[in-house]
């Protein structure tokens, strides 16, 4: 089987911290693939390697057969990214930073307009797309972005944190948002999250990483399955020892 993601090995060592120490995972595709663990796990790390915006020191990963290395611009044109700390232009419009985001990656001529208007319905922002914006708030600044990073149905979305910084209300729209697009358009997804019950709502398959390791892996189900854990915070607290 070919997977959306492979990645084999990897270790980043930045100075004399061990960022990831030997991580192998498989994305299928289509599928919401989690990434979770505690602050300092190696999370982004992780998803920046994929992204190619960073080198592992060792190991190798694809992404749909291509190297994040060596067809670094190939893997670039399949992929969109989320930072957690992402910011937009403040002085464009919701609208405008969409349009002018939409142009790097739509070549089709008509097709802009169309991707436009999925984004306005991924972000749900409706007539406050047309305020600059420096007028939204936190959350509405993550659903625009959010809407940035799916508009253009890419073969793999990488979103690190997707709700970061977001209240209840905000993150619960999100995650539909997430779950929706992905179901209809066959997105294959690698997020990031500490929030584990936000995983358990949007993964089809979890890896659970500390310090830089697997600890384990496999749907929230099955995990909690195993581990005869109510919670996927509870698995985690077990497998790496805390209780
Ligand atoms: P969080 O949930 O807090 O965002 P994370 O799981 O995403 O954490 P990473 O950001 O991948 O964790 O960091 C893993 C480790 O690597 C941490 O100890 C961090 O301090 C270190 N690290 C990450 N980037 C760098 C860098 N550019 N230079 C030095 N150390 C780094």
């Amino acid at each position: 089987m070919s997977f959306a993601v492979e990645a084999d090995g990897l270790v980043k060592v930045f100075g004399n911290i061990r960022a990831l120490d030997g991580l192998s995972f498989n994305i299928k595709s289509g599928e919401i693939f989690g990434i979770i663990g505690p602050n300092g796990a190696g999370k982004t790390t992780a998803l920046r390697i994929i992204a190619t915006l960073i080198l592992p020191t060792s190991g190798s990963a694809t992404v749909f057969g291509r190297s994040v290395t060596a067809d670094a611009s190939e893997v670039r044109r399949l992929i969109t990214y989320l930072p957690e700390e992402a910011g937009a232009y403040k002085n464009l419009s919701g609208i405008e930073y969409l349009k002018f985001m939409g142009k790097f990656n739509v070549k089709i001529k008509g097709k802009l307009e169309e991707v436009i208007e999925d984004a306005g319905d991924i972000s749900g922002l409706g007539e406050r797309l047309h305020d600059k914006v420096k007028t939204y708030s936190k959350g509405m600044k993550r659903r625009l972005l959010v809407a940035r990073a799916l508009m253009t149905k890419p073969k793999l979305a990488i979103l690190d944190e997707p709700t970061s910084g977001l209240d209840v209300l905000h993150s619960v729209h999100v995650r539909k948002i997430i779950k929706n697009y992905v179901e209809k358009h066959g997105v294959t997804v690698l997020l990031s999250s500490h929030n584990m019950l936000e995983v358990e709502f949007l993964c089809g398959r979890v890896a659970l990483i500390n310090r830089g390791k697997m600890v384990a892996e496999g749907s929230p189900e099955n995990l909690k399955l195993e581990s005869k854990a109510a919670n996927l915070e509870e698995v985690f607290a077990k497998v790496v020892g805390f209780v």
